[in-house]
């Protein structure tokens, strides 16, 4: 199985999908390398501590980065844009503007770009860590963009 590193980010009123979903998918998330926006990161790190058997405590592999509206977001994206995340789950809200929204969209057009696999919903993330292809060697195939680096101005 090849340990995949996994964006997770939850707007406010998203997070605790997001905890459920954790909480759901467990025992399957703890063999993965989390990388999260600083509140959402904050929130599970707190799951994993009380929920890890006492033997493994602190052996799950998080990282926090910024809060999402002070540059976390960003920075997710940057790191996608480094090819150094496999898969993002971003629970956006649908329903209330956020302070931060140019992020956002850039997050979700830079994970477009580097095709990975991006659930903004539950059911989404469902399908993707049940998917035989989350415990393969999966290489998503990049788009050729030269055209518009080499592009004659
Ligand atoms: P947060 O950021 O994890 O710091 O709440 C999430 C976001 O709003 O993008």
């Amino acid at each position: 199985m090849k340990i995949k590193t996994i964006g997770l980010v939850a707007h406010d009123n998203r997070k605790k999908d997001l905890l459920e979903w954790i909480d759901f998918n467990r025992e399957k998330l703890e063999t993965h390398r989390l990388v999260c926006t600083g509140t959402t990161g904050r929130m599970i790190k707190g799951f994993f501590d009380h929920h890890v058997g006492s033997g493994k405590k602190n052996e799950v592999n998080i990282k926090l980065l910024k809060s999402g509206p002070l540059g976390g977001d960003q920075q997710l994206g940057a790191m996608i844009a480094e090819e150094k995340i496999d898969l993002l789950i971003f629970l956006w809200d649908p329903m209330q503007p956020q302070p931060h929204d140019v992020d956002v969209k850039a997050l979700l057009r830079i994970a477009v770009l580097y095709n990975i696999p991006v659930a903004n919903n539950r059911s989404t993330a469902d399908f993707i860590i049940s998917s035989p292809l989350f415990d393969s060697d999966y290489i998503p195939t990049r788009k050729d963009y030269s055209k518009y680096i080499h592009r004659e101005l």
